[in-house]
This record gives C-alpha cells, structure tokens and sequence, in this order.
C-alpha cells in the first residue's frame, strides 16, 4: 500500500540558437556526431522519454511533471515533430484523465523575472500562458519560473494571471518547513496568495549529481526513499529533464524505473496539480526575494557575476548596463508611436504573441484592436515596433548572463537579437541606435582575449550586412 506521493519534475529547456537574421540555427561543431545542440540532446533525452514503453505503460512524459521552454518547443515541433506531438499528447492525456495536467508554463523566454521592470514581467508571463494554451490546449495551473528566481513581485503577477502554484527550493524560503516538498501558501503584498511546492533539494542532487547504474536503481530507492515517505506526503524531485539521458545515458532507463518501482517502494506517483486537488496548503511562509536556485548570491550570476562563475565576470553588468539603456531607448520610441495613434502599447504588447505564434495576422489583429483604420504605413511601422518588442525581450534570456565568458553563443545571442531590434526600429522611424549601444558595449570586456562587446556587435553587424 502506498504510504507517500512521489513526484519528479523535470525542467526542459534549450535556449534558442538561432540566427535572428536568418531563423536558421548555425551549426554547432561540438554536438558532434549531431548538427547542433538540440538535435544531440532530442536524440538522447527528449525523443526516448516520450516514446511508449513496450509493455504499453505509456510514456515517462506521461507520468513525470514538466515544463517545456518555449523556444524548445517550437524546435522540436519543426524538427522532431513525432516527439513534439508525443509530448503535447502526454499533457493532454493528464488533462483529460484528470481534469488537471501535469505541464507547467514558462516566461516565454526565460527572463530571470527579478531583474525585470514589473510590465515585462508581466509580458513574459502572458506570453508564457498564451504559448502554453496555443500547445496544449487549456490553461496552465502551474508556471515553472526561470532559475527559480523569485521576489514578490514575481508572484504577484502570476496570482493575478490565474497562476495557482509555482516550485522553489527550501533555502528560498523562510518558515516552518514541516510540510516536506509542501504545498505552502504564499501571502503576496497585494493581497492575493499563491501556492510554492518546495524541492527536495536532497533527493533531487542526489538524482541530478549521483545518478544510479539501472542494476542499482532498486538499492537507490532504498536508501533515499523509504525514510524520507510520511503518510500521505509529497516527495519532490525537481530537475533539468535533460538529467534523464543527455547528462546520463543511463537517466532515462534510471527514470522509467523509479516511475514504475512505486509499489514495492511505498509511493504512489502524483503529479503537482493533482496532489494540490486533494491537498490544499495549510502552512503559510514567507519567500526570499532575489534568490535562485542556481546561485546562493543573492541574484548576482545574472547581475554582476560572483564566484558560481571562474573568472573576471564584470563584462555580466556592463552587458546588462547596454542592454538596459538599449531597451529604455526602444521602449521610448514604440511608446511614442503608440501614444501617437492611441494604443495602450503595454497591452497590445502583451497580446502581440498571438501573431508570433501564427494563431492571428497582422490585419485582424490590430483591427481587433480598434487599430482597424490605420494607413497602411501607419500600420507597418506599428507592427515593426511590435516585433522590435519581441526581439527585445529575447536579450534578456537567462543563459546571455548565466556562464562565464563574453565570448560565447549566448551573450552573442543577445546582441544579435538586439541588432534585430535597432534595424526594425530603424526601418519604422529611423532612429539609429548603434553608436550608443556600441559605446556601452566597449565596457563589457573578454577576459582572455582583445575583444569587447562592441568588436561582437560589429561582427554581427557585418554578417548580418545591415
Ligand atoms: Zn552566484
């Protein structure tokens, strides 16, 4: 007989490693034997765990909790299409089965949302709903956030959003813990609440830094889990997905195990939104503002550097100093556009992601929008400055900040995104924002080589021949 609830939530995500220029992804020679990146890591992780298991007990997508990074997602739905509809046919099964499923959202392009002015904050969570509706098919109950960065704000904004519970990990919170992995009601500042299921941060390490030969697996539950199971308690794993069988080959049978192994072990397997259906938080705490679970200073990976990171990571705020004066600069002029002909530009940038997500054009858009009776130049330099808008959020990806070095594809990223909004907002109104932008990149040093971010921007500049 079952005596506690298990449940393992898995991460996934892969930043975008496109061109912004060009959409296509360029090729990555260290994912050898694969093409890129995301091509190795479907063929070991995703694929495999979305498969059905030959004794027809489904997939470990099925019975795992996830969240699927948006930018993954629309790769895997262009390039690994049977795994995509796999994965969205797991979700949905849960919902069906349930009235409740076992997806959670995601700030569409994993903005650390902490450091972010609370009206991006809420576009990042909009923009994350409205993507996971657009694939699945009904809203999330649950939103996964970005590194697990937190402050109330945050929570604020996903309570209002109809958001009902989000993951943290126990040194993010302050309070009495005696519920486990929880759940625990959050009292937010405006009044609202929201609920926190907290990580084990034990059992997941142990998992996610310790994975078991498959002829172990058996001794491993044995040793973690039975001590840990108190009557009608949840255990909760939470991890990167990519643990099962991109950074262990051995994860997805370890994983498809552990999912089956219930019975002889005492647990039952739940998933968040179902436990909470039966279980209610009873205990309230209190969060830590500015943490995150991939860094214990405070949220300076992201900010400033600090030592999760060798090195001379000063070129962490320089960058974000650029980054943050560029988008003042874009936010100013498509506000003043929008002043211009009436819109309330915050809202229709919110509900920009439905042309995005090809579930609208531009036309019935803004005529949706009482934008109906624009010219037709009027209505083209509207949509430029909209789309300024998205490539603008995508700078702030976590993963520009999140490793050591300048001279990377992700800090790359973002400033080629950027160069994508400064030619759109040139070809709306013919500011031209380069030499600013230029001038705070020469701050933002390499450690190990001549080069600063302004030498990258001028490289970008130069291959994408604007
Ligand atoms: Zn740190």
């Amino acid at each position: 007989m079952s005596s506690c609830y298990l449940c393992i939530h898995c991460h996934f995500y892969q930043p975008s490693r496109v061109n912004p220029f060009t959409g296509q992804t360029p090729p990555e020679p260290d994912a050898a034997p694969y093409t890129n990146w995301n091509e190795r890591v479907t063929a070991e992780c995703y694929t495999p765990n979305a498969e059905p298991r030959p004794d027809g007990s489904g997939s470990n997508f099925e019975h795992v909790s996830f969240n699927l990074g948006g930018t993954l997602a629309r790769w895997l739905d262009e390039h690994a299409h049977e795994t995509y509809v796999r994965i969205v046919a797991a979700e949905r099964g849960n919902w069906k089965a349930h009235s409740v499923g076992n997806g959670l959202a995601q700030p569409v392009h994993h903005t650390i949302l902490p450091l972010a002015r609370r009206r991006d904050k809420i576009c990042q969570v909009r923009w994350g709903i409205a993507s996971f509706e657009h694939r699945f098919g009904h809203p999330p109950e649950g939103m996964w956030l970005p590194e697990m960065a937190v402050d109330y704000e945050t929570l604020e904004v996903l309570a209002n959003e109809g958001i009902q519970f989000t993951i943290l990990s126990g040194e993010q919170v302050r309070g009495d813990q005696g519920a486990g992995s929880g759940p625990y009601r959050v009292p937010l500042p405006n009044g609202k609440e929201i609920t926190v299921f907290l990580r084990d941060a034990d059992l997941s390490n142990a998992l996610s830094f310790h994975m078991p030969n498959p002829a172990h697996v058996e001794d491993w539950l044995g040793e973690h889990m039975g001590w840990r199971c108190r009557i009608g308690g949840l255990q909760l794993i939470a991890t990167d997905g990519e643990t099962f069988g991109h950074h262990y080959r051995q994860g997805v049978e370890v994983l498809t195990h552990i999912l089956q192994a219930g019975q002889k072990h005492g647990y039952e397997l739940t998933t968040l939104g179902k436990y909470l259906q039966k279980r209610p938080p009873r205990i309230d705490i209190e969060i830590v503002e500015n943490t995150a679970w991939s860094c214990s200073h405070g949220l300076s990976r992201w900010v400033v550097g600090c030592d999760c990171t060798p090195g001379d990571s000063r070129w962490k705020a320089a960058l974000r100093r650029a980054l943050d004066n560029l988008a003042c600069e874009l936010d100013g002029i498509y506000v003043q556009e929008a002043q211009r002909i009436s819109a309330d530009p915050w809202s229709l940038r919110d509900d920009y992601i439905a042309i995005e997500l090809g579930q609208t054009d531009a036309p019935t858009f803004f005529t949706e929008h009482d934008l109906g009776h624009l010219s037709s130049e009027d209505a083209q330099r509207l949509l430029w400055l909209l789309e300024a808008q998205f490539y603008r959020q995508r700078m702030y990806a976590s993963c520009t900040f999140f490793f050591d070095s300048l001279d990377r594809r992700e800090p790359r990223y973002a400033i080629a995104n950027s160069v994508q909004a400064m030619a759109l907002t040139h070809y709306a109104t013919g500011n031209d924002l380069t030499h600013a932008f230029r001038r705070d990149l020469k701050i933002a040093a390499c450690e190990n080589t001549d080069q600063t971010g302004a030498d990258i921007l001028d490289q970008i500049l130069e291959q994408a021949e604007i």
